[in-house]
């Protein structure tokens, strides 16, 4: 992917310095923060220092930050998932000025861990997520290394694509596809809220087909092995494959995501026609 020379996004909130204390949800806080401050009296520590800042610990006040992964390379990362999200910016506010409509960016939050969303306490096992309740991105970059190594999904392209499909998720939002089915789901069994949720996947995956078709038409980001690289991703993250691989078995009405060979034919679905209106998934005879 032809990235190097991309715009860089004003909307990437660093917070990967930012540290979670451990079991702070678990212990309910106050219990969790007497213990540090008993700890910490016992370590001979000032415990007013740990009353002023309960909510986290900024560790860039302390010198040993950098044994948590923050190397040059994640930095470059960094900046990559940054002209990723400019380049969905642009795109996006093309497609929705199109429409006679203004897009409303989202704004992307790298962590390391763990981390504090309007939508609850997460961590980074749960691989990158999008939460409507603050129309942010979140994304733990040591998930580019489990693509890579545990999901065999390598690739510049592969990791965009994974930017892409939340930003896909935003795009739900902001049309209000997100909202429909959250209040559908409260209505249905597990099975339907399941299929409708795989629906919602799939059409994230096809925005992001949508997002590369025209970023490619307007600024020829990709190179050979590309698209290849998306597919690949795309079937590797599939429900299929993602619960073979931690159960050993694949059970379909548990699907959330979608299974290998519909990720990838949605997102193709995208890439061909770069139009929205091509990822109707809620409607489509085959899904
Ligand atoms: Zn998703």
């Amino acid at each position: 992917m032809r990235w190097r020379l991309g715009r860089r996004s004003s909307n990437v909130e660093d917070k990967r310095h930012v540290r979670m204390p451990r079991g702070r949800r678990a212990a309910g806080g106050g219990i969790g923060l007497l213990v540090i401050i008993i700890i910490a009296i016992l370590l001979g520590a000032d415990p007013s220092k740990l009353l002023n800042d309960t909510s986290y610990v900024d560790s860039s006040q302390t010198t040993n930050y950098d044994q948590s992964g923050t190397s040059s390379g994640n930095d470059e990362l960094a900046d990559f998932v940054s002209v990723v999200l400019a380049d969905t910016e642009d795109t996006w506010n093309d497609i929705f000025s199109d429409y006679g409509s203004r897009y409303q960016e989202p704004s992307l939050v790298l962590f390391s861990g763990a981390v504090d969303s309007a939508c609850g306490y997460a961590q980074s096992a749960m691989g990158p997520f999008y939460c409507p309740r603050d129309q942010k991105v979140y994304i733990d970059l040591s998930f580019y290394r489990d693509l890579k190594y545990q999901l065999g999904a390598p690739g510049d392209f592969a990791q965009a694509y994974v930017i892409a499909h939340e930003v896909g998720h935003h795009v739900q939002n902001l049309f209000g596809i997100s909202e429909q089915v959250y209040n559908a789901r409260q209505r249905l069994s597990d099975t339907e809220g399941n299929r409708l949720s795989v629906m919602q996947e799939l059409q994230a995956d096809c925005f992001a087909g949508v997002w590369a078709h025209n970023a490619d038409k307007a600024r020829d980001i990709l190179e050979q092995g590309d698209i290849e690289e998306g597919l690949n991703a795309a079937s590797s993250i599939g429900d299929d494959r993602l619960q073979k691989q931690s159960q050993g078995r694949v059970t379909p009405d548990s699907f959330t995501h979608g299974s290998s060979e519909q990720r990838v034919r949605w997102f193709k679905t995208g890439l061909k026609t770069g139009d929205v209106s091509s990822c109707n998934t809620f409607e489509a005879e085959v899904l």
